[in-house]
């Protein structure tokens, strides 16, 4: 079955074709990066306007790239949530139009879900039951993953998303958006030991995750080193490098305590957080010590993008889910509303 995605959730637009045989066979992806820039975060209007400019010449592109005609499109999956409703209802009117134009399915496909099985577009994917850490911009979540569609939340966070915080932290320091890569650069020039910050809500038990503080924690302390006249790279890189090392610390403490609730020793991690080589490391070593394994996408995929999308959708499609030609969106919705396949 040859799948057509539709990513549109967000600030990325991304299209892919993906073959149940076959496999990946094209990706193409559109950063808004450079438009929400100067306003410091994403702009809703921005992005949708946006997402209608990029969709079709995408579709296109990926279309040449695998060198397919449109009508050898099988079905259409396309994010329906959660995410910004008018850029989702750009990504959803297109797909819906189109499979009504060419006669074919259409699926709306859980935006986190697509995260969840990024990770089975790799040469060693994980198999079923796991544990999945979902750290992106608007989630951190701990899921235990029976099968595609049995999913139960272990815990998740009480404010702040890990990315969130990320991008906050960085923003307050002048750090260009998105502050995730940003941070995690300038945390290799840091000092280790010059700051220590808390692992929040780690000395209770429980799964639940809060990084508010942590934000609010590495404010007062950038805040502290300019009036002490200290506004450097390094103070930033040492603030940067306390700040990961504390996320990070607290993401593999919470991820322990989840496989040995479920009796796992398998985990994946999904969402754009989960590009950053620290917890990675951190992640495998504590695997490493329990005898498991850790999994995660290239780190194009980890963030938004087409191709998670498209994958998700063919398995849902294959077992023959699809919808009615309604559009249809969600800014909330919980992973845990899926059917099973
Ligand atoms: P997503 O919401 O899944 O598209 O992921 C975007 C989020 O991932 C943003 O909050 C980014 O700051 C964050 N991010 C991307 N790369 C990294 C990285 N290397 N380290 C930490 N956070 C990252
Ligand atoms: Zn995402």
């Amino acid at each position: 079955m040859l799948v057509l995605g539709l990513e549109t959730s967000c600030d990325e637009t991304g299209v892919a074709l993906y073959d149940s045989e076959r496999g990946l066979l094209a990706d193409a992806l559109f950063s808004q990066i450079d438009l929400h820039r100067a306003y410091g975060g994403v702009v809703p209007e921005l992005a949708s306007r946006d997402h209608v400019k990029r969709m079709l010449p995408l579709i296109r592109q990926v279309l040449d790239e695998a060198d397919c005609v449109a009508t050898e499109i099988d079905a259409i999956a396309y994010t329906a949530g959660p995410g910004l409703v008018g850029a989702l209802l750009v990504g959803a009117s297109c797909a819906q139009a189109l499979a009504f134009a060419w006669g074919i399915p259409a699926l709306g496909v859980h935006h986190m879900e697509g995260h969840l099985l990024a990770p089975m577009l790799e040469e060693n994917p994980p198999g079923f039951p796991f544990v999945a850490l979902l750290v992106s911009g608007g989630h951190t979540q701990l899921v235990q993953v029976d099968a595609i569609g049995q999913y139960t939340l272990l815990g998740e966070t009480l404010d702040d998303a890990a990315g969130e915080a990320f991008d906050k932290t960085a923003k307050m320091m002048g750090l260009n958006y998105p502050g995730g890569p940003e941070i995690a650069r300038l945390a290799e020039k840091g000092v280790a030991g010059r700051y220590t910050f808390p692992r929040p809500m780690c000395d209770r038990p429980g799964l639940m995750f809060s990084f508010s503080g942590l934000k609010t924690f590495a404010l007062n302390t950038w805040q502290q080193s300019v009036s002490a006249g200290d506004d450097s790279e390094q103070a930033r890189c040492d603030i940067s490098l306390a700040f990961q090392q504390a996320v990070v610390e607290t993401l593999t403490i919470k991820c322990k305590r989840a496989l040995k609730q479920a009796g796992m020793k398998r985990l994946v991690i999904a969402g754009g957080v989960s590009a950053n080589k620290a917890l990675r490391l951190s992640l495998e070593k504590m695997l490493g010590d329990l005898k498991g394994d850790v999994f995660y996408a290239r780190p194009e995929f980890c963030t938004d993008n087409g191709a998670m999308i498209a994958f998700a959708g063919c398995q849902r499609l294959q077992a023959g889910q699809h919808e009615s030609l309604a559009i249809s969106v969600q800014a909330r919705w919980p992973m845990e509303q899926l059917p099973p396949l």
